[in-house]
């Protein structure tokens, strides 16, 4: 294990701690730990998801993971590098049709992981596999920590969370300024790997953040693309109002005034029924005797590929490949 952890400064809070001893830093935790590991068709990625995180952000969607240990959820397994390794060539066999050409990296924030990632990429190019390293990162590294990843990663996600320091300390617990520096950094030095830069629209805390972080994106570089996340109420922010459609589709719009040539969004938080599923739920209520309740919800499953109605899993020849799998579901609009 290398010896970044033993006197922990991989992230701007500087601990000092030596995390293996048992003394712990912001983030709280010690050597990494792995919550899950998964496949993703869109990143074309075995993604390993890390526990723990430097930031304690408002709205963070895996909570559990980010602010382990404190939510009293446990999902962490010990696995050496080579041991993760191994686990990910037995899952790519059982994936065989989906192209897979890097381990990812999430969390939490991998980058406080930083040791334990370049360990497993020195077991990949040992065996000489053809995969790169990607990760999703907060971007709150040091510039020594940034460096190393902007070395060892084909593929680099950075959330800038808000622009504004007060905005983004109220957010996260935690200073803006290293995470822009860290944003120029990789536009001047590592361009190629960024995969996007992103922010999570919350209305009325980030959505005025989204056209300054804009600019200040299309002033590095016009092309590097930004995502918009549309926010879905999570965490301590769990009452709070996500964005409408029409709100994304207009953030959007003032992000590419700003310059930015590459702008997409995903996500908002619906105000009303889809047509599409009002259409169906129309068909599909005398197969369910008249019910309105429950061909709305078979409306919801067909549109998702389900073809059998009424449904009965447990009949259904299709129960082993069932098509009404949605891996990605925020894709689908
Ligand atoms: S990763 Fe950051 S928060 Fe965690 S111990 Fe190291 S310096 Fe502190
Ligand atoms: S197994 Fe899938 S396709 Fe078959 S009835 Fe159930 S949801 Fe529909």
């Amino acid at each position: 294990m290398r010896a970044s952890y033993t006197h922990c400064e991989l992230c701007e809070w500087r601990c000092g701690v030596d995390r293996l001893a048992g003394t712990r830093g912001v983030c709280r935790v010690g050597a990494a730990e792995v919550a899950s590991i998964s496949c993703s068709e869109t990143l074309r990625s075995m993604s390993v998801t890390l526990l723990g995180c430097c930031y304690r952000c408002l709205h963070c969607n895996a909570y559990r993971i980010s602010q382990y240990p404190d939510p009293l959820w446990w999902y962490g397994r010990s696995l050496t590098p080579g041991e993760l390794v191994d686990e990910i060539l037995c899952h790519l066999k059982e994936v065989k049709g989906i192209r897979v050409d890097k381990i990812s990296f999430t969390g939490g924030d991998p980058a406080i992981h930083l040791p334990f990632i370049e360990d497993v990429a020195d077991v990949v190019r040992e065996r000489d596999l053809p995969l790169g390293i990607g990760i999703a990162t907060g971007g709150f590294s040091t510039p020594e920590a940034m460096e190393r990843i902007a070395f060892l990663c084909s593929s680099i996600t950075l959330e800038i969370k808000a622009f504004d320091d007060h905005v983004h300390r109220a957010l996260t617990g935690a200073p803006a300024g290293p995470v822009l520096r860290n944003a120029a950094y990789l536009a001047q030095c590592a361009p190629e790997k960024i995969r996007v830069f992103r922010t999570v629209a919350i209305p009325g805390i980030t959505d005025r953040q989204i056209p300054a972080i804009a600019a200040y994106i299309a002033d590095l570089n016009p092309d590097i693309p930004y995502r918009l996340i549309g926010f879905r109420p999570n965490f301590i922010l769990y009452y709070h109002p996500g964005p409408s459609l029409e709100d994304m589709e207009r953030l959007a719009g003032e992000c590419r005034e700003q310059g930015l040539h590459d702008v997409a969004w995903s996500g908002y938080y619906p105000d009303a029924m889809p047509a599409e599923i009002e259409e169906k739920r129309t068909t599909l209520t005398p197969r369910y005797a008249g019910c309105e309740e429950a061909a709305l919800a078979a409306a919801y499953v067909q549109s998702a590929g389900c073809p059998t109605h009424p449904r009965d899993c447990g009949a259904c020849p299709l129960r082993h490949r069932c098509p009404a799998t949605l891996r990605e579901p925020w894709n689908r609009r």
